[in-house]
């Protein structure tokens, strides 16, 4: 199918942007890397009577550090980010989540602003962005905001977002020395949206016998509606290394309780709800095995 038309505009800068929301925001949608929207604009699932398209408009393609945080700009690509030194340095939960969204030439054109703006309980960045305590920065005609992601993200392909705004960075939080993450998924083809994925960060003392875990917090993919945060200190924390064959029941309990599956075509909701345990169990075996120098993809 074709799209229903619509009117095209491509602001040349931010205020021109911010003034076409203000007047169509309502009947408008932002374009960015189009790899969510176009296939739902072909199918006529939204039809917007303007379309803005924000490529042409300067400055939204930076990745800056700082000692708190990786900020992304709307117009920076999934590929960009994933092949970024400093930020894989700062944040290496982007490039071990980036790594599984689609496929090399969606990730090229799709922006890793986008897909948080999109909040499908199925992207793999919404579930980073709520495991770093991230933030969304916002800017209207009338001004701007940062929404963190505990309330960006208010239900499946839904956030926080007005109409007559855009989002201008996603603010990744990074984790005190001494925390090691991982992502994992399970897709049925590779580049898939996954049936079930986790992003997991451990907090780890250093000390006999492997040492103590000081913290685990994981998000999910697929498994939730929004990618809300289990912190699993409460199971685990204090408790030593070597100890945490013994803590398997209590953070399959955990997790079985925490997420919230819908079954489908591809997966029925406790397979899905299995593979989430499995996979968490999994990577936290991983995490606290491996040494502060391994990387974890
Ligand atoms: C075959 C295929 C497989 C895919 N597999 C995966 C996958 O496994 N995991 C995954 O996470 N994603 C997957 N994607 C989606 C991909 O990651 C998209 O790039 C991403 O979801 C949206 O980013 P985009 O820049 O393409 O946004 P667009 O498609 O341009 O926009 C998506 C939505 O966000 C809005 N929007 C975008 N940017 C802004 C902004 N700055 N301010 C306000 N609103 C904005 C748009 O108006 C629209 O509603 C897949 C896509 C395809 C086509």
């Amino acid at each position: 199918m074709k799209p229903a038309p619509f009117t095209y505009h491509a602001p040349a800068d931010l205020d021109q942007t911010l003034a076409l929301l203000a007047e169509y925001g309502p009947v408008a949608k932002v374009l960015a890397g189009g790899q969510s929207l176009v296939p739902v604009l072909n199918m006529r699932l939204a039809n917007p009577a303007h379309l803005i398209d924000i490529n042409n408009v300067p400055g939204l393609d930076a990745v800056v550090t700082d000692d708190d945080t990786v900020r992304v700009g709307a117009l920076v690509r999934h590929a960009h980010l994933l092949s970024h030194s400093a930020a894989r340095t700062a944040q290496p939960l982007l490039r071990q989540a980036l790594q599984w969204v689609a496929h090399p030439v969606i990730r090229n054109r799709g922006t890793t602003l986008g897909s948080i703006v999109h909040a499908d309980p199925s992207g793999e960045m919404p579930a980073v962005l709520a495991l770093t305590d991230g933030r969304v920065r916002l800017r209207s005609a009338g001004g701007a905001r940062e929404v963190p992601a505990a309330e960006f993200f208010v239900g499946p392909m839904e956030s926080a977002i007005a109409d007559d705004e855009l989002a201008v960075e996603a603010v990744f939080g990074r984790f005190p020395a001494g925390t090691r993450t991982g992502f994992t998924e399970t897709a049925r083809r590779h580049g898939d949206y996954a049936l079930a994925g986790v992003a997991l960060a451990v907090g780890l003392d250093d000390g006999p016998d492997g040492g103590t875990m000081t913290s685990a917090r994981a998000s999910f993919v697929s498994v939730t509606d929004v990618p809300d945060v289990l912190d699993l200190t409460p199971v685990v924390g204090g408790a030593a290394v070597a100890d945490l064959a013994d803590l398997a029941d209590a953070v399959s309990e955990a997790v079985a309780t925490h997420v919230d599956p819908v079954g489908d075509i591809h997966a029925s909701a406790d397979y899905r709800r299995h593979l989430a345990v499995v996979q968490t169990q999994r990577l936290l075996s991983t995490l606290v095995g491996a040494t502060a120098e391994e990387e974890i993809a």
